[in-house]
């Protein structure tokens, strides 16, 4: 049974007792209607796809989701939609940007694949306000260390703008997953400022070496301590404790709308790796405030 522990309504009570003005989420997902919808399709295939149901909590259409977001106390979010095919990202920024506009308590967002316009667009995205990007290594199935996004890359290093970065090889495998290939950018642009998608998961210990290692690399904590993923990939007591050490790089991020249980399990998850509220303070509120300059 998914747990779906405290319920929408009960979410702000969460932070309010930690004293905070509310949560900022740098892992949501808002995509043009047709994209979210065969994400969706996607999902409604969990079992054939991951071995597991997955389905998807949070279905409303793009106004209920960010009211949704808004009274759990949600004060920032980004839209993270990525691309799959050559031809799709620059498309999806456009989108992006009209979302950002739209949607004003939205952290403008932007993506690139491996392609010859990768440079160009991520130029004319962090020129048109841009404040996040998300790649996804699986899904994209593209190595990141390709030469086509080695400009893209550079120009995120120097502008400081921090991309999500999807490259554990959880819950799929993908060709070029695994701590080793995106390291491998890393040690090209050592100023980087990216964050970890699921903490890295399954590869939590070798994702926190990264984070050890380059002094601009975070982890979210995107499904991290839910059931639905403890089930998959438990994290190990050792890790945890690596992540109390590491409590100023890691960051609030949650999959919604995406996920198989209720917004506030996620929340619950964290509360129950016993950190501290200390530590759950700089995850769901200082460390994201600070990251995106907000
Ligand atoms: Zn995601």
């Amino acid at each position: 049974m998914i747990a779906s522990y405290p319920a929408d309504e009960d979410v702000p009570s969460f932070w309010q007792g930690l004293g905070l003005p509310g949560l900022i989420d740098v892992h949501t997902h808002f995509m043009p209607d047709p994209v979210m919808a065969a994400v969706w399709r996607y999902f409604d295939n969990g079992s054939e796809h991951y071995g597991v149901e997955w389905n998807v909590h949070y279905r409303g259409d793009e106004a209920t989701r960010v009211s949704q977001l808004h009274a759990m106390g949600v004060r920032a979010f980004p839209a993270l939609f990525y691309a799959h095919k050559p031809g799709m990202a620059e498309g999806l920024n456009v989108w992006g940007e009209a979302f950002a506009a739209r949607v004003p308590s939205s952290i403008p967002s932007a993506t690139f694949y491996p392609e010859p316009e990768a440079a160009r667009y991520v130029a004319t995205a962090l020129e048109h306000g841009a404040r996040i990007f998300k790649v996804h290594v699986q899904v994209g199935d593209f190595d990141p260390r390709d030469g086509l996004l080695d400009d893209a890359w550079g120009l995120l290093a120097e502008a400081g703008t921090p991309v999500v970065v999807h490259c554990g090889s959880g819950p799929l495998p993908g060709r070029h997953t695994g701590p080793g290939p995106f390291g491998d950018v890393l040690a090209r642009h050592p100023r980087l400022t990216a964050i970890i998608a699921h903490a890295g998961e399954p590869e939590y210990a070798e994702h926190a070496d990264l984070v050890e290692k380059y002094p601009n690399v975070y982890l979210d904590t995107t499904m991290v301590g839910t059931d639905f993923l403890n089930a998959m990939a438990t994290p190990s007591v050792e890790v945890v404790q690596r992540w109390r050490v590491l409590q100023d790089r890691i960051v609030l991020g949650s999959d919604f709308p995406n996920i198989p249980y209720g917004y506030g399990h996620q929340l619950h998850a964290l509360e129950r790796l016993d950190l501290g509220e200390d530590w759950l303070r700089a995850v769901c509120w200082h460390n994201p405030k600070r990251l995106l300059g907000l």
